[in-house]
């Protein structure tokens, strides 16, 4: 199928990696260019700030084993960047001025942090967590008494707190929000995540910004809006991520807070799609367009797009899916609640062994599993089901979750 195409994927990670994997799952035959700017083969970012970070494995979680890719006859070229989309002349540019013509283009160029513009930003050791080389930086400076201040409370920057704390840092956490995740999870499951970094050993200062990262050379303190110096032998910087689009900008394919994509995961250039973190993909179960910079979006997402690409009809409608892990407290999250009016519990908050629901006009929207397992797939049925439920029997550990499904 398809024997004399080409189809280049831009961006060599998780997205990539499952998307050039499927191709060849699907029996296309014809030439597969994967393209990576970093120097490492695809690899897994989750495990970069918790047990590889921790120096716990060895070994990089590589997304495929040495040999996948000559194996499956796909070119993977790792250390070389894209720098020009051609949408009409269907060609890419890399940076030593080669072009390849292709019949269809995947851009899965992800995410980069969001850096901060304030004074002492570029000092040494105000570090930002994203590849390999980030980990295995920050894990080196790891050690007892290392005074880590983490700037951000989002999962990055909490599970980069657990980690350093549970390498003997002593970790002071900075949020303008009132808990780690507030954002996501909201003040009342935020508190929960604050009492458990608490419980550890962290210091938190809610509310409160940074206007100076103090040092001559090597950051040595971090300064705050409350006018407070925090010593700091290292700052990691947790401030979100944006989505890598200036490839498609200057190739004029629609953007905004991503790549703009339908449900195929096409892009409105005819043949170019986009997926991970980078897309702003429509989705038909929220009716509107949704960007997830989650581990299982990339999987499925790349996935799908390779789907897409050979012509199969497509519409990705995955319920988003993500998971933590932070001291010995896992959680796995199902869902998308921008908007909520009620949380529902169910089992023991205080032993942080339960699930919590998020409900919207009585319907569950998301649903938060905290050392509970194997209950996210029915979490996410139970979505999907739209269906009422009541909330005395949602928070009835004896009824199962299917049974709500009406
Ligand atoms: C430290 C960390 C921990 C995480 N933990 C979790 C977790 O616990 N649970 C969870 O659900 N998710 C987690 N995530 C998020 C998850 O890793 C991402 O959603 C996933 O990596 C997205 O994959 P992607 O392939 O779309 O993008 P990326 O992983 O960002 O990869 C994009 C790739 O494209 C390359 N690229 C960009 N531009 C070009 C160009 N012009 N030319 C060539 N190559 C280019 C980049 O170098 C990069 O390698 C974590 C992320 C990080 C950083």
């Amino acid at each position: 199928m398809f024997q004399d195409q080409t189809f280049v994927i831009v961006g060599a990670s998780l997205t990539g990696a499952k998307a050039a994997e499927e191709l060849r799952e699907k029996d296309f035959e014809g030439r597969i260019v994967l393209i990576g700017a970093e120097s490492e083969r695809p690899y897994e970012r989750p495990p970069l700030s918790k047990d590889y970070l921790r120096g716990e494995k060895e070994e990089k979680p590589f997304v495929h084993d040495e040999g996948f890719y000559d194996e499956h006859d796909i070119e993977l070229r790792t250390g070389v960047e894209v720098t020009a989309i051609d949408p009409l002349g269907s060609k890419i540019t890399l940076g030593n001025g080669d072009t390849i013509e292709f019949e269809r283009l995947l851009i899965a160029t992800g995410a980069e942090p969001r850096k901060l513009d304030l004074p002492g930003a570029d000092l040494d050791g105000v570090i930002y967590l994203r590849s390999i080389e980030d980990s295995d930086a920050l894990g080196a400076k790891f050690g007892d008494g290392v005074k880590v201040v983490v700037v951000g409370a989002g999962w990055i920057g909490s599970e980069v707190a657990a980690s350093a704390r549970e390498k003997g840092c002593e970790v002071t956490m900075i949020a303008p929000e009132s808990a780690p995740l507030e954002r996501v999870l909201g003040p009342e499951l935020g508190k929960v995540y604050r009492d458990i970094h608490e419980d550890h050993g962290v210091r938190f200062l809610a509310g409160t910004g940074v206007t100076e990262f103090a040092g001559s050379g090597s950051v040595e303190a971090v300064i705050t809006d409350a006018n407070e110096r925090i010593e700091a032998d290292l700052v990691v910087v947790g401030a979100g991520v944006l989505p890598r689009t200036a490839l498609a900008e200057a190739a004029r394919i629609p953007t905004d807070n991503g790549i703009l994509t339908g449900p195929s995961l096409e892009t409105e250039a005819p043949g170019i799609f986009a997926a991970g973190d980078v897309a702003n993909a429509y989705h038909p179960f929220y009716g509107e367009r949704v960007r997830v910079e989650h581990w299982a979006n990339a999987r499925r997402q790349g996935a799908a797009a390779a789907r897409s690409m050979l012509g199969e009809p497509v519409v990705f409608d995955e319920i988003p899916y993500f998971f933590s892990d932070q001291y010995d407290v896992g959680m796995e999250y199902t869902g998308y609640a921008p908007e909520s009016d009620r949380i529902v519990y169910r089992g023991d908050v205080d032993k942080r062994e339960f699930i919590a629901f998020w409900l919207k006009d009585g319907r569950v929207v998301a649903g938060m599993n905290v050392n509970v397992w194997d209950v996210a797939d029915p979490i996410r049925d139970l979505i999907r089901s739209k269906a009422e439920v009541d909330p005395d029997r949602l928070a009835d550990p004896g009824v199962s979750l299917d049974s709500l499904k009406g």
